[in-house]
């Protein structure tokens, strides 16, 4: 390893990629080192941003020789921390945000080509552009990266039609703590020649390589949508109307987000724009949306399906949207609930995922335990019931103390945690580890995949240059498989 100090590291990467791209003014620093939340605040001796794939792999190889600690940064709208470096005189942020070019849109192969910095919202205006949809879609898709979806593996509100991230892939370019750059932008649908690589870079926060441009699938451009709003008694009579709207659109329904009726009392209370859309109060409410290819209306489909769960007793009340705008204000009514939340005080937050059968009883069960142990608390578990994936949030009591309410955070998520666990689910559905929940992973996670885990750490990043310090604990004893087995 050669020794450098970090004026010296920056002096060569200023040499590499020029000089206005290594940020060190604290001011140009700052919105890199704080995350949307204001969890965690981040310390870094630079924010580099490489132009390049070429040049993001220069300075990775440069770090990894001089003992540098590597950040990469997309929009920065990550929940977990992943993004946030950790130290003022041995970490540097990468920033992706100049890798912003789409290199290719193939309508025929139905494939878009981008680099990671291009935002979600550009890749799916560029499909739009050629009559296609990319479906990843996230409240954050403004601001985030392809190349931040792709390190989280995002989920979001269309997965239980096309999957999450990685289901949306073909190809990725990938540069690697060394400096070399696998090029795997293949546009193949089938192509089963040894190790699918791709999928070990997908999901791993930058720990493993930086990813710089993938091969995005495109799907045919939806022609008929319906979204409805519908009140509902409980969690089980959820499930029935999503089951029933299984039974009769198949796969053309693309969204099923559940919500309770304290969500959409503080959405029309703290937030613009939101009215209740339905003239009583229910329990709980279901966005759905039916999406379709075909021009045939899928109105009467929703219809049919509504119809027969108000008559079968699983759906109180519904609305279908009538005009893009009254559809912008039924989705603005989920999309608003968790930057609602804060005007509330203090909240506690969970990203879980569990079997679909088993989440009204978890619903249910989850929210009994917390108020018996929390007196006062208040459960808002709300999110993606569609893919059995629920943000079990807890606001604070009325009136209560936040910070107070905010020192039970550890005892609340090994509630929580402690439920999801004992019933299969999973302590991160959508978010990810990074820094947030690192520590809670040896106790949820195999320990032989967790063995396997830092043995792929050690392989592609021996000298820990790639995010350090998140999703796995440095410094854990490497178990190396081969001789424990023998
Ligand atoms: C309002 C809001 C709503 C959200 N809704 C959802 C949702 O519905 N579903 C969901 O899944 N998430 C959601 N998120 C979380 C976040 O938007 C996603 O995790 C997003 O994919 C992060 O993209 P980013 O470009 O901002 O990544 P960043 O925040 O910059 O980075 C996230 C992680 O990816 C790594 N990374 C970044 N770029 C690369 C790269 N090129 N190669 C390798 N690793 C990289 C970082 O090191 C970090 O570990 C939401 C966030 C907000 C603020």
């Amino acid at each position: 390893m050669t020794q450098m100090d970090g004026a010296a590291f920056l002096e060569r990467i200023a040499e590499l990629i020029g000089p206005r791209y290594v940020v060190t003014d604290p001011g140009e620093m700052a919105g890199h080192l704080v995350e949307s939340r204001g969890i965690y605040r981040g310390t870094a001796l630079a924010v580099v941003r490489p132009g390049s794939t070429a040049e993001v792999a220069q300075v990775l190889a440069l770090a990894n020789e001089a003992g540098f600690g590597i950040v990469p940064q997309g929009g920065n709208t990550g929940l977990v921390g992943g993004q946030m470096p950790q130290d003022a005189r041995r970490e540097v942020v990468l920033s992706l945000t100049r890798l912003d070019r789409i290199r290719e849109v193939d309508p025929t192969s139905d494939t878009l080509t981008v680099e990671a910095g291009v935002t979600l919202l550009r890749a799916q205006e560029a499909a739009q552009a050629v009559d296609r949809l990319f479906p990843l879609s996230l409240a954050s898709e403004g601001s985030c990266t392809i190349g931040g979806n792709l390190g989280t593996n995002a989920g979001g509100t269309a997965v239980l039609a096309y999957g999450n991230a990685r289901d949306l892939v073909l190809g990725l370019e990938v540069a690697l703590a060394d400096g070399r750059v696998w090029n795997g932008l293949g546009k193949l649908r089938k192509d089963n020649t040894g190790y699918d690589l791709k999928h070990l870079f997908i999901g791993s926060e930058g720990t493993l390589g930086i990813i710089t441009a993938a091969v995005l699938k495109l799907f045919p451009a939806p022609r008929s949508t319906v979204t409805a709003f519908c009140g509902v008694p409980s969690p089980h009579a959820a499930l029935d109307l999503l089951k029933a709207a299984k039974a009769q659109a198949g796969t053309a329904v693309t969204t099923f987000e559940l919500m309770p009726r304290f969500g959409i009392d503080i959405v029309v209370t703290h937030m613009e724009g939101c009215r209740d859309p339905l003239a009583g109060r229910h329990a709980w409410y279901v966005l759905m949306e039916l999406s379709s290819a075909s021009q045939a209306s899928l109105e009467e489909t929703a219809e049919t399906i509504l119809g027969d769960a108000i008559e079968a007793g699983f759906v109180e009340d519904a609305t279908i949207a009538s005009s893009l705008d009254q559809r912008n204000a039924l989705w603005r009514l989920r999309e608003a609930l968790a930057v609602g939340q804060v005007h509330e005080g203090g909240s506690v937050k969970h990203d879980i995922s569990l079997p679909l059968a088993l989440v009204p009883d978890f619903i249910d069960e989850c929210s009994a335990a917390l108020r018996a142990r929390f007196p006062g608390c208040r459960p808002l578990p709300f999110g993606h019931m569609g893919d059995g994936n629920l943000h079990f949030n807890i606001s604070q009591p009325a009136g209560g103390d936040k910070q107070a309410f905010l020192a039970q955070w550890g005892e609340m998520n090994e509630l929580v945690h402690g439920m999801t666990v004992a019933r299969g689910g999973s302590i991160s559905a959508e978010h990810g580890i990074g820094r947030l929940k690192r520590d809670l992973l040896p106790g949820v996670k195999d320990p032989v995949a967790l063995e396997l885990m830092h043995t792929l750490k050690a392989a592609l990043d021996p000298r820990g240059t790639l995010n350090p310090g998140k999703v796995l604990r440095p410094g854990l004893p490497f178990v190396n498989l081969s001789v424990a087995s023998s």
